[in-house]
């Protein structure tokens, strides 16, 4: 070891993770300290609401890296093991096992979890939900025992257990106050895709109506809902959003606004302190604001990001936002971000299950989600970064390549 600084990494999850790697690979060599307050190392979500949670794929499936990389790379992996305070002025951590570690570079790559809902009965026995390898464990049991479940929320995590549940044969209801599932971020037209999806597998999508209580004796019986129908269930799965974990930076006055406010290059407003994954609501030079997503490759990718900026690379983080989900056999990928739009742009039919859609403002793509279309996601994204106008006959027309779209527009 010829460096004798520290670099402290606080949350042993992909974005964490992916940093200890990155700093290791970019030839640090000094002591790297990655601390998680989870009792496994690094794992991947995505698969605790799809393969995983249906008992298709086991755990080794889940993790980020071998159970040996960390001592062979000389990093000092602490589980179960939690920052509970934050001095950036001396600058050093306080863990909940009573020990202080100071650091030269911290990255704080902390997550969301998921949001409560505080309404009458939230306490019963069978109300779940789902963020850890042991909240899916949990729900796996459940789902092996059968009989009915209601989700609470119709987004990603509520959507992607819903189809799981189905697959495993339980009787689904989704209850959600928007008018369609996933509205929020695909829009009421493509949304009614999703709710014709679930439908046709036979979940009942109770949509435009809110959850006012849960019932039972001990343990949830029923869902109240708020036109008055009492849902009978064995159990309840809420995803209603998660809350980025700000806590340890805000009493450190670090600047938070939905996350941890950090620049293009994902520094904090703390010395020495970064944040990336589900946490940092980084500025983003595409789009000239900050933006905070929840998915996999921002975490992935953010996290070695950060990991170069503390080695002092100076790289600012533009890469297009990212996601994917699957969903019995419809498997999709999402780019770009569309906060408001004029309308969406359909390649090919929707009803077929295998199509591209382009959410449009005047005549600029700013996302596309490709729907059991693959090998696309090049070219979408080149044709959102190239901000160029593209008629919607040419974007509507399998005829035209998107490539050429995209090289036209670039
Ligand atoms: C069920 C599920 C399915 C998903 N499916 C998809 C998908 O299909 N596609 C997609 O793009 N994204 C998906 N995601 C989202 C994706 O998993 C997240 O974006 C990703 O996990 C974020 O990684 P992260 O490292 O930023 O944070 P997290 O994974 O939230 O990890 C943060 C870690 O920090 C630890 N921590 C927090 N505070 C402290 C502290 N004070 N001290 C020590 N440790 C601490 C936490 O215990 C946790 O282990 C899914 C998420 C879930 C839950």
């Amino acid at each position: 070891m010829t460096s004798n600084r520290t670099h402290v990494i606080v949350g042993a999850s992909l974005a964490g993770a992916k940093a200890a790697e990155t700093l290791r690979d970019e030839g640090f060599d000094g002591r790297i300290v990655l601390i998680g307050s989870e009792a496994e190392r690094p794992y991947e979500r995505p698969p605790l609401s799809k393969d995983y949670l249906r008992g298709e794929a086991g755990r080794d499936k889940l993790y980020v890296h071998a159970a040996e990389f960390y001592a062979d790379r000389d990093i000092e992996l602490r589980l179960g093991c939690k920052a509970v305070g934050l001095d950036p002025g001396v600058p050093e951590l306080a863990l909940d096992d009573g020990t202080r570690q100071g650091y030269d570079h911290l990255l704080l790559a902390t997550g969301a979890e998921p949001r409560r809902l505080r309404i009458p009965g939230a306490d019963l026995e069978g109300v779940l939900y789902l963020r850890s390898v042991e909240d899916s464990d949990a729900l796996r049991t459940r789902l092996d025992s059968g009989g009915s479940v209601v989700v609470v929320g119709a987004g990603w995590i509520g959507a992607e257990v819903a189809a799981s549940a189905r697959q495993r044969g339980l009787e689904v209801t989704v209850i959600d106050p928007l008018s369609v599932p996933l509205e929020r971020v695909l829009g009421a037209e493509v949304g009614a895709v999703y709710r014709d999806i679930h439908t046709g597998h036979g979940v009942r999508m109770l949509m435009g109506t809110g959850v006012e209580a849960f019932e039972g004796d001990g343990r949830v019986e029923r869902v109240r809902a708020s036109d008055g129908q009492a849902l009978d269930c064995d159990f309840v799965v809420v995803g209603v959003g998660v809350e980025p974990r700000t806590r340890l930076a805000a009493e450190a006055g670090i600047a938070v606004a939905d996350g941890l406010v950090v620049d293009a290059c994902l520094k904090t407003s703390a010395e020495g302190v970064f944040a990336a994954g589900d946490v940092a609501s980084a500025h983003h030079p595409l789009y000239g604001e900050h933006v905070r997503v929840e998915h996999w490759a921002n975490a992935l990718n953010q996290g070695a990001a950060a990991a170069r900026n503390m080695l002092g690379s100076k790289a600012p983080y533009e890469r297009l936002p990212y996601f994917f989900s699957d969903q019995y056999d419809v498997g999709m990928e999402y780019s770009g971000l569309a906060r408001g739009w004029d309308r969406v742009v359909f390649r090919g039919d929707p009803t077929t299950r295998e199509f591209i859609a382009f959410w449009m403002v005047a005549d600029r793509v700013v996302a596309g989600m490709n729907v059991n279309v693959w090998d696309v996601t090049d070219a979408i994204q080149r044709l959102i970064r190239a901000r160029a106008p593209v008629e919607d006959r040419r974007l509507a027309d399998p005829d035209v390549p998107l490539a050429e779209l995209a090289g036209a527009a670039a």
